[in-house]
Order: structure tokens, then sequence, then C-alpha cells
């Protein structure tokens, strides 16, 4: 058996999911199960609405028309949906009489988006001749733990999900991003969590190969946005993989990744407006090319917070209280360096001056801090950094040469990333000057 995955972007239009309806169809010979995100923006729009209803207004027009248009388009019955829409019309009103919106109850709202999705991509299947059924993942044992919004999958579920998709005789088309706890409350995986159950059901069918269809061609050597010349990676490793979402790279949820990692299951990105790509390969096994490295990847709009202590305190202890601090804050690090009193932290997003507020403050009691916004740190991901010499020298010259100032430069243990801080304003010149450096070829 194989899993294909589809994002929300391959089926935001009725055009869009026929087409996928026949990729399914194209692959029927190794017996597909199908795991589907929401269509198009509607996780998104769920969350505004529920917002909304938090606020007083109950406005359900632009999902359903959205959801309703996609029905006729498709010529399938409107009952197909119709049922969903009203139960979350009525579960919205609830929050804006109650005026409380929880996470637990956030996450019943969002299902829907998936919930409506795997119907309707069922129903279309079935219309160009796949005998498909649309499945809640959590009604075929998908038991999380009850942390709402980012809920994890519980241990040992993979030998019950198995037994119930040994049941099914049609294409299964399964729900991403959804669970249920063991009280039955509907839970869901985090943002971009799709990927993460097509992994989970993956694993626990023993699937040949996992296939995460998106509207790239795989894993590319740069965003193409900054540069054009941006290729596509045939193969790149499950840590070069996780090193890349990690550091911002859209194509992968880096949790992705652990349930076919354990099993030895090979992920394959996809294109579904380019199905012959061979797309990337994602293998456990490092492979190494003639290239200085694999892939070069950015993320905007971080933070750097300078810790520096006049009172004498050793970097250990500068670093456990404000690790504490920033953790009891849910600030998230991305980077951190250190000198014999001073240390930087790098956030792993923007956050607001309020939300660093009360950290900093705590912070404060050790030194002085220096907080300085709109940086972006960009990394250089390959297997070929490991153990090389003098790669750090050409990037910084490339970087010079476009007088670009690289600050905090930091690399892992593992050796296989190189990562440094760079303003915002610079990540266009910095981005384009490494990947020149990169597909100019060996080092
Ligand atoms: N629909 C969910 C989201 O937008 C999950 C996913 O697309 O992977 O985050
Ligand atoms: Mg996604």
């Amino acid at each position: 058996m194989i899993v294909m995955k589809f994002g929300g972007s391959s089926l935001a239009t009725p055009e869009k999911i026929r087409q996928c309806a026949e990729l399914v169809a194209s692959r029927i010979g190794r017996r597909p199960l199908v795991v589907l995100s929401a269509c198009g923006k509607t996780t998104d729009n769920l969350i505004a609405a529920a917002e909304a209803a938090m606020q007083g207004r109950v406005d359900t027009d632009r999902i359903e028309q959205y959801h309703i248009e996609l029905v006729d388009a498709l010529g399938l019955d409107r009952r197909v949906v119709e049922p969903l829409l009203y139960q979350l019309t009525i579960l919205l009103h609830g929050v804006s009489l109650l005026r409380e919106l929880t996470p637990k109850t956030l996450d019943h709202i969002v299902s829907f988006g998936e919930r409506m999705s795997t119907r309707i991509v069922a129903s279309a299947m079935a219309g160009e001749g796949v005998p498909a059924a649309a499945y809640n993942a959590y009604d075929l044992g998908l038991v999380t733990d009850s942390k709402h919004q980012s809920a994890a999958p519980l241990d040992g579920i993979e030998a019950g999900i198995a037994k119930e998709i040994d049941k099914i005789k049609l294409v299964p088309v399964v729900t991403g991003f959804l669970g249920k706890d063991k009280n039955g409350n509907i839970t869901t995986l985090g943002r971009g969590g799709s990927d993460f159950s097509a992994s989970i059901f993956g694993a626990a069918i023993h699937a040949e190969e996992v296939q995460i269809w998106t509207d790239v061609n795989g894993i590319m050597t740069c965003d193409p946005s900054v540069d054009q010349n941006a290729q596509s990676l045939p193969i790149v490793s499950f840590d070069e993989a996780s090193e890349l979402a990690y550091y911002g790279a859209e194509v992968l949820h880096p949790n992705t990744l652990v349930p076919a990692i354990r099993n030895n299951i090979p992920v394959r990105v996809l294109n579904t407006t380019n199905p012959e790509d061979p797309g990337t390969e994602i293998l456990t096994t490092p492979v190494r090319t003639e290239r200085i490295a694999k892939s070069v990847v950015y993320k905007e709009n971080v933070c750097l917070i300078n810790i520096s202590s006049p009172r004498l305190l050793s970097a250990v202890q500068i670093l456990s209280t404000a690790f504490e601090a920033l953790m009891e804050n849910h600030i998230e690090v991305h980077m951190a360096t250190t000198s014999e009193a001073t240390v930087s932290f790098v956030t792993n997003r923007h956050y607001e001056e309020e939300q660093l507020e009360p950290a900093i403050a705590q912070i404060e009691k050790l030194g002085r801090v220096v907080v300085e916004r709109n940086k972006a740190i960009i990394c250089l991901v390959g297997e070929e950094l490991r153990g090389r010499v003098g790669v750090l020298s050409k990037i910084f010259g490339a970087l010079a040469a476009q007088g670009v100032k690289a600050k905090m430069v930091s690399q892992s243990a593992s050796e296989i990333n190189v990562a440094f801080l760079v303003d915002n304003t610079e990540v266009a010149p910095a981005v384009k000057a490494i990947h020149r450096l990169l597909l100019d070829g060996a080092s």
C-alpha cells in the first residue's frame, strides 16, 4: 500500500480536486490510502469564524459558499456537506452565546475542514470510477493525548489502525490533522499536521511509500521566489529534511518524519501540477552530492535577545535562568551562542513587546538585556557540510561581497547545518549569494 497525502492548495478548486482523484485512480494498483487537508484556506477561515463568533458575530457564509460551490461544480449531492455545515453553524452560535472559545472547542470547529474535504473528494473519486469512502482518522484508531491544538498520537496505536484499515474494501479517504483523545474529544495535531497524519498511517500500515503531494517540485535548493534558478532536489536524508523544516522550508511539518523514520518508510514529496516529476525522495540514509550543501533556507522576523552580565555570572548560570524564563513564557529559541559573560538567543519567530516583557523582566535580574527585532536566520543544510573545511570562509566571502555581515554563526554537532543571523532586509541578497555558491558545484 502507499499513502497519498494532498494538501489544501491541491484541493482548492474543483479542477484540482478532479486532478487529485485522477492521480489516485492512476495509482490504484499500489492500493492507495488517501490522507487529506482541508480544501484551500478553510482552516484559516474556520479559525477566523470561531474568533468572530467569540466577538458575537456568527458568519459562515464564506465557508458555506465555498464548499457548496465546490460540491456543485463537481456535480455532487449537496448533502455531502450540508449536515456538517449545519453542525458548524450551531457550534458557532454556541460560542457566540457563551463567549467562550476553549482550545477544545476550537479543535472541534476546525475539524469541519478535513471532515468536509474527505467527503467531497471521496464522492468525487467515486464519480471518476474509483470506489472510495471517507473516514475520520479518529474512527480508524488515531487516538491522541489531550493537548488540544498540538496533540500527539499515543504510543502503540498502530496495530489498531492497521486492523481498521484492513476491514476497508474501498479506497480510504482519511482526514489529516485530526484525532480524538481517550475521552472522545476531537484533537488536532498542530497546523500543517496532515503530513504527520500521513506518516502515522504510513507507519501503521507499513506502507511502501508515503507520498506528500504539494504544488511545488518537492524540496528545492532555495525558495524559488527568492531565486528563480532554484532546482528541486532528487534525494534528501531524513536529518536534512528535519533541519530544513525546522529552519523554515514550508513543504514538510517536522514531526511528519518521526513515525516514518522509525519504520524506515521512504517519504516522497511530489507535485500535483507536475505529477511526472520525480519530486524529492526522503531517505534514512544520507547521500552526499558534489555541492557544498543541499539547500539554503531562511526564516524572517525573528528576535535577537542579548544578555550581558556585569555580575560575573557564568554563561551556564545565565543560560539556565534565561531558558527557564523563556520557557515559562512560551518563547521558543532557535539558536543560542555564549561567550564568557554574554549569552545571545534567537527566537523561532516574531514576538510582540508584551509577549517578551515578562521573560525579559526575569532575565534582567542577571544583567543587561537588549532585544533586536526584524532579524532573519539563514541556514545552509546538507550532509556535505560534515567534516568539510573551508566552507565557512567561502560563505562569508560570498556574503561580504554583497556587503552582508553575518552575526551569530552556529553549527550543530551533527555538522549538517550552518546557521547565521542577518537583518530582514539582507535576506534576498544573502540567500541569492549563498545559493549561487551552492549551485556552482564542488567545494
Ligand atoms: N488543514 C490543516 C492546516 O491548515 C492541516 C494541514 O493542512 O496540514 O493547518
Ligand atoms: Mg501542509
